[in-house]
């Protein structure tokens, strides 16, 4: 049975060549195809013969097809891919200075329920699989060098798509050593950031296993109750506990960890809010990213005033805690954070701007 060629590091593929007696050259050459030369069709080239073959009998090279493009007027794009199963996951391209930030699915849907997140009501349908993961990039790298030539690289990577990349630790794992590659896609260090709702048995993980990831971290209150309400698994992994764990781990130069407040008019936006998130993290190693709410179909929350955002930064800023507002992109395609949710998918296609 044929498996992905996008789904073995570089390591694993050279034990496959050295196992077979095939010459030690042809890992390194797929690789240069595929991923520097960003070709989709099989290499021949170079390759011995008995490489040619085996490659034609073990691997396959199938990336996941775009079903639906949507592009805002912000130059944001959203894909909605089929997977060979029919499964369907989002991915999006965010623009900044001319050059973009994908954001990842690594489940299709999510087990985390969180009740601000359209993903969250989709529920978990199945793990994503190293090379479906690769495949979005891979895809939507395409789409650009074809439709916008003139602006077409990414830089960064987030996995803020679908899921809770931490619940799909080896998968999402291999994805970021064969982004992180030299050999691969030669993404820089410290381009990688990995979003967690707080899974600690994946943050365990991370700490050891991926040195060179960022992580942010979902705090959106430091109220228990409220943050039960927003992020269930709160009960199981407690904010305490998962921060404990995060001021745990010796600072490094090669990775962040950044903490996320999504902002929900009249629910955590108060004065007292602030205060408590800016005494939770005062004098620790952090930065804010603070997030208005961005409504979906059926959400139960609102956005808040641009100027209560201001204000709640500004009472952070208090605490000199580094906040940063973050500007909304693509809201107007239901591709802004949290608003994805490939069960309900839109439909139509709108050309490339
Ligand atoms: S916010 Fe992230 S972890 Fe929570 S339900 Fe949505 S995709 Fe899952």
């Amino acid at each position: 049975m044929k498996t992905s060629f996008y789904q073995h590091s570089l390591a694993e593929l050279e034990l496959l060549f050295r196992e077979r007696g095939l010459p030690p050259s042809g890992p390194g050459l797929l690789f240069n195809w595929h991923y520097k030369k960003r070709k989709s069709e099989p290499c021949l080239q170079n390759l011995a013969k008995d490489s040619i073959n085996f490659v034609s009998e073990f691997l396959n090279f199938n990336l996941p097809e775009i079903e639906v493009t949507q592009c805002s007027d912000d130059k944001t794009v959203k894909f909605l891919f089929r997977l060979e199963d029919g499964q369907k996951i989002e991915s999006v391209l965010i623009p900044f200075n001319g050059k973009y930030t994908i954001c990842l699915s690594s489940q299709v849907g999510c087990a985390m329920k969180c009740s601000f997140c359209h993903t969250g009501l989709q529920g978990l349908s199945r793990n994503l699989r190293t090379d479906e993961i690769i495949g979005q990039f891979l895809v939507a790298q395409k789409w650009l060098t074809a439709n916008r030539p003139e602006d077409d690289k990414i830089l960064n990577i987030v996995f803020m798509g679908q899921g809770e990349p931490l619940h799909n630790f080896d998968a999402v794992k291999m994805a970021c050593e064969i982004f992180l590659s030299q050999h691969g896609l030669s993404i820089a260090d410290q381009k990688i950031t990995i979003s967690t709702a707080g899974y600690l048995p994946g943050l365990e993980r991370w700490k050891e296993e991926m040195p060179k990831v960022n992580i942010a971290l979902s705090l959106h209150s430091p109220l228990k109750e409220k943050r039960d309400q927003l992020i269930p698994i709160n009960k199981k992994y407690p904010l305490e506990e998962v921060i404990k764990y995060v001021d745990s781990i010796p600072e490094g130069k090669n990775r962040f960890v950044t903490y996320e407040y999504l902002l929900i008019d009249n629910f955590n936006d108060t004065d007292e809010d602030a205060h408590l998130t800016g005494k939770l993290l005062e004098g620790k190693k952090a930065y804010i990213s603070l997030i208005p709410f961005n409504p979906f179909p059926g959400s139960p929350y609102q956005r808040p005033q641009l100027s209560k955002v201001e204000h709640f930064k500004s009472i952070l800023d208090q605490y000199k805690i580094p906040t940063l507002i973050r500007a909304t992109k693509g809201d107007q395609i239901l591709a802004a954070c949290g608003q994805l949710n490939s069960k309900t998918a839109s439909k139509p296609l709108q050309s490339p701007s």
